[in-house]
């Protein structure tokens, strides 16, 4: 059985030695060492200021919104996993989507220039697939607009931009470290800012308001990571360029079948100086032949997935504001194939010879 995913573990011992200083010092969360190593570690890796670690990167966006006094309404991109979207509607935030690229599959600019209202408030892009979103053009419009921009950056752990990491561009990233990415802390995610006051904002938000033991800032949730999640992540931190190099080998890999065929992949962003493999998303030319591709896969238990569908636009709970025909179509017909370092060169031939065979 082959799944699209698989979590990298580190070794055991490795591990355990974290968790033995936990049984020592019987401190088991509330920003223990691990959890401040690991935030320290982050900041330098990540070029920047600021990096909280959180329990999960869906509250890392609904932070970052809050910590932005982002009240009612903001542009999105409907092309990405649903807690993009479904973080905004928990706090009350309405989202207007702007259309993606239909090569890049990040948000357009020229969608959000058409689409965009004077009662927005901020800017919630994707940096999707790992693919940096068109930085250069978002600013100028958060400029222009005078609104802050929040990444996705879920899928940018050690992705270069301009010899710069992905993740410190914007007013605030929000990253996943959930099982299935790059780098992981079996669930956990990170606030990551360069921005002091929005920093202290986040540092009390983050902790039920708390302002000493006995006074409070403001109202704050829980999204206290523990040491047993920073054990994790210090464990999986030494080798995530191990993890990224072995992918971009699976991939290479699946690039040496499909050479010459019709499947669609994703051009990647010009300015992109590192790229960390997160995921192998292929665009089929009708939902019929990813359908039927799928279940050749299926029927040699080979799970690939669907994402993202449906297009966000399209779920039951948002009002669907305007047209998102490229996003729509694009989630209609895009599929992620398998890939994580264990994959063999057979194993991949094998897969990528059955969707050939199917016809895409
Ligand atoms: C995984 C993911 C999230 C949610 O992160 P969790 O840590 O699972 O809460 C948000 N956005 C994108 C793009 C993701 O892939």
């Amino acid at each position: 059985m082959i799944q699209v995913t698989k979590s990298f573990l580190p070794p055991f011992e490795e591990y355990v030695d974290y968790l033995k200083g936990i049984w020592e010092r019987g401190q088991l969360t509330n920003h223990g060492p691990l959890v401040l190593e690991l935030e320290k570690k982050l900041a330098e890796y990540l070029e920047v200021k600021h990096v909280f670690f959180v329990t999960n990167g869906t509250l890392a966006l609904q932070i970052a919104a809050k910590a932005l006094g982002v009240k009612k309404k903001i542009i999105t991109t409907p092309f990405s996993c649903v807690a993009t979207t479904s973080a905004m509607v928990w706090e009350g935030i309405e989202p207007l989507f702007a259309d993606v690229d239909p090569r890049k599959f990040t948000i357009s600019p020229d969608s959000i220039r058409n689409q965009i209202t004077t009662d927005v408030e901020a800017i919630l892009a994707t940096h999707v697939y790992g693919n940096p979103c068109d930085i250069e053009a978002l600013q100028q419009i958060a400029n222009e607009m005078n609104i802050p921009i929040i990444y996705d950056g879920a899928h940018a752990f050690g992705v270069y931009y301009k010899d710069k990491p992905l993740a410190s561009f914007g007013d605030v990233s929000a990253l996943s470290f959930h099982a299935t990415k790059i780098f992981h802390t079996i669930e956990g995610g990170a606030l990551v800012t360069n921005n002091d006051q929005l920093a202290e904002k986040i540092s009390y938000m983050r902790n039920f308001g708390y302002n000493g033991p006995e006074d409070f800032f403001g109202v704050g949730i829980n999204a206290k990571a523990s040491e047993f999640q920073a054990a994790m992540g210090l464990s999986v931190f030494p080798y995530v360029d191990e993890i990224i190099s072995n992918r971009e080998r699976v991939v290479s890999n699946y690039l040496d079948v499909f050479r010459g065929s019709e499947l669609q992949m994703m051009e990647i962003q010009e300015g992109t100086t590192r790229f960390n493999h997160a995921y192998f998303p292929v665009v089929f030319s009708s939902e019929d032949s990813l359908l039927q591709a799928r279940s050749a896969l299926q029927n040699e238990s080979i799970f690939p997935r669907r994402y993202f569908y449906p297009s966000l636009n399209n779920l039951g709970y948002v009002t669907n504001n305007l047209r998102q025909d490229v996003s729509t179509d694009l989630a209609s017909r895009v599929m992620c194939l398998p890939l994580h370092p264990e994959l063999t060169i057979e194993e991949v031939t094998h897969i990528a010879n059955l969707i050939l065979q199917v016809g895409c």
